[in-house]
């Protein structure tokens, strides 16, 4: 620990968002970048604690050295901070730049003080890396001449890839859309992460022998069994795919779309593509509402406004969470506290309608014009479950004009139709791949990992499932293996 003092000389700063009228014509990232001086001193906040909080098993999932690099990053040792964080994190430049820092809502010193900018300091790490040349291809010296299959090319798919090719097993990755990357390619919109970042990692990998197949449906373009025959093993990587919906009248009127339907539209078009006019959907000139308060519903809300929409609504079933901590929810907790997105700012600030349940949507000739809604509060809870029903407060109801619905309610489960119940999956209790602690699933030499053995998560957890998988397929073909245990699964 460098700066013994660090954290009462400076004070936390992060980096500056572009002027919101700029970022609003452009689909370019929000974030300024930072002067080196400026994450050197952000690293001096660090206070190297006895016991970091923020790499235990409440803080990073891959149990990233955090004091260690922050350290680094204040004494100039850049180098050296790349080489400890890439021993823990596949893709920092990822994690850098959309993780919401489970590590920052457990750093010791926001008990009482605004925690250290973990984040940032991991993206410019990863920055320094590529910029320095010092991320080279680095394929394995050996090839033990086993074949690995990896459906699905999300973080989970592409963490799995890199290790068991780093392991030296030959590795095809196999996706269904066309273009690799999952929901860091279709999903997160480009101004939370360029997709010029992902295809720069994509570039390593296949230089390193990774061999990337998009355009293949397994289940669909390709069978299981064709699979099975030609590679040792498969791990399946597939996502939580199946959208909650919203089974109310008037879900069938033309408007009313998943979020999934329309993020994924506009990453498309920032590639180049153009979108069919038939199945094209845009929120110019519209009425928007977007039903569902988390990150899917602020993307498609930074979405919407980019594109030039009208006026948008968001509604959220739940309470608004309060400002700061509250008694049950302490430190080292993942903090419950109400997040402001840039998207959010770039609507105003508050723009979401809490404890509100939406009742019904009504039209005119088969097209969405209205919404119905009325508040919400939660009842006394059940004596026999404890769980609280949602009651509808009377007088509360009201209408709105809208044009367009986006649900973003969060997934259910994988989609079952087709590769899980063609292989016969056993499930667990919520509809996710169920697996042994080496994510083996029921079928000899099937794995799984991400949000398709986890349920819907968080692109860190995605990249740890991805790193323990490996680890059970490399033990799996090889009887040994060196691959590191992912910390905390
Ligand atoms: C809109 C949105 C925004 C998000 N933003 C963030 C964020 O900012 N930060 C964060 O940490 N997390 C975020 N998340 C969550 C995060 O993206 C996921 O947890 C993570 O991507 C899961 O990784 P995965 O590899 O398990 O699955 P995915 O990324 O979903 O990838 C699964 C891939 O499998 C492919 N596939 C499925 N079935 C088949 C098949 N039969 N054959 C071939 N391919 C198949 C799919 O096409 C897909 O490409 C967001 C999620 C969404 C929906
Ligand atoms: S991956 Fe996420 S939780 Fe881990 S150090 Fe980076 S920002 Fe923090």
């Amino acid at each position: 620990m460098g700066a013994v003092k660090g954290f009462m000389e400076f004070e936390r700063e992060t980096p500056t968002p572009r002027p919101v009228e700029d970022r609003l014509n452009d689909q370019q990232e929000v974030y300024e970048p930072f002067s080196v001086e400026k994450y050197r001193e952000q690293g001096a906040r660090c206070m190297d604690c006895g016991v970091p909080f923020c790499q235990s098993d409440t803080g990073c999932p891959l149990g990233n050295a955090i004091p260690d690099w922050n350290d680094m990053v204040y004494r100039d040792r850049w180098e050296e901070a790349l080489s400890l964080l890439l021993k823990t994190n596949n893709f920092p430049e990822f994690t850098g730049r959309i993780c919401p820092a489970p590590c920052e809502g457990a750093c010791v010193l926001g008990i009482n003080e605004p925690a250290v900018t973990i984040r940032n300091i991991e993206e410019i790490i990863a920055e320094k890396g590529f910029e320095n040349g010092w991320m080279q291809p680095n394929p394995p010296k050996n090839r033990t001449g086993k074949k690995v299959a990896i459906i699905g090319s999300g973080p989970a798919g592409l963490a799995t890839a890199d290790q068991l090719n780093h392991a030296g097993h030959e590795v095809t990755v196999l996706e269904k859309a066309d273009r690799i990357g999952g929901l860091l390619m279709y999903g997160i919109p480009h101004f939370k992460m360029e997709k010029s970042i992902l295809n720069r990692r994509l570039k390593l990998m296949a230089d390193e022998g990774v061999v990337f197949q998009p355009n293949s449906h397994v289940g669909v373009d390709i069978s299981t069994q064709e699979l099975q025959e030609k590679f040792d093993a498969i791990i399946l990587c597939c996502g939580s795919e199946k959208p909650r919906d919203l089974l109310i009248e008037g879900r069938d009127l033309k408007g009313v779309h998943f979020a999934m339907d329309f993020l994924p539209q506009q990453n498309k078009r920032n590639e180049g593509d153009v979108i069919p006019e038939d199945i094209s959907i845009t929120a110019k000139d519209k009425n928007v509402l977007i039903i569902g308060g988390g990150d899917t519903g602020s993307d498609c809300l930074g979405t919407s406004l980019r594109q030039g929409a009208k006026k948008v609504y968001q509604f959220e079933l739940l309470d608004e969470p309060p400002k700061e901590r509250g008694p049950n929810n302490p430190w080292p907790q993942w903090p419950m506290t109400l997040s402001v997105s840039s998207s959010h700012m770039e609507a105003g600030g508050k723009i979401t309608k809490f404890s509100v349940g939406t009742k019904k949507f009504s039209g005119e000739n088969g097209q969405l014009k209205k919404v119905h809604a009325c508040e919400v509060e939660f009842g006394d809870p059940d004596p026999e479950t404890g769980r609280r029903p949602l009651n509808d407060v009377p007088g509360t109801e009201f209408t709105m004009d809208v044009d367009l619905v986006f649900l973003a309610m969060g997934f259910v489960h994988p989609v079952h139709e087709g590769l899980v119940k063609g292989l016969d999956l056993k499930l667990d209790a919520r509809g996710n791949v169920a697996c042994d602690k080496n994510k083996m699933t029921n079928v000899d030499g099937i794995f799984v990992a991400g949000d398709m053995s986890r349920g819907q998560s968080l692109v860190v957890w995605a990249i740890a499932e991805g790193r323990e998988a490996a680890r059970g397929v490399d033990q799996y073909l090889m009887n040994y293996t060196f691959l590191p245990h992912s910390e905390y699964m």
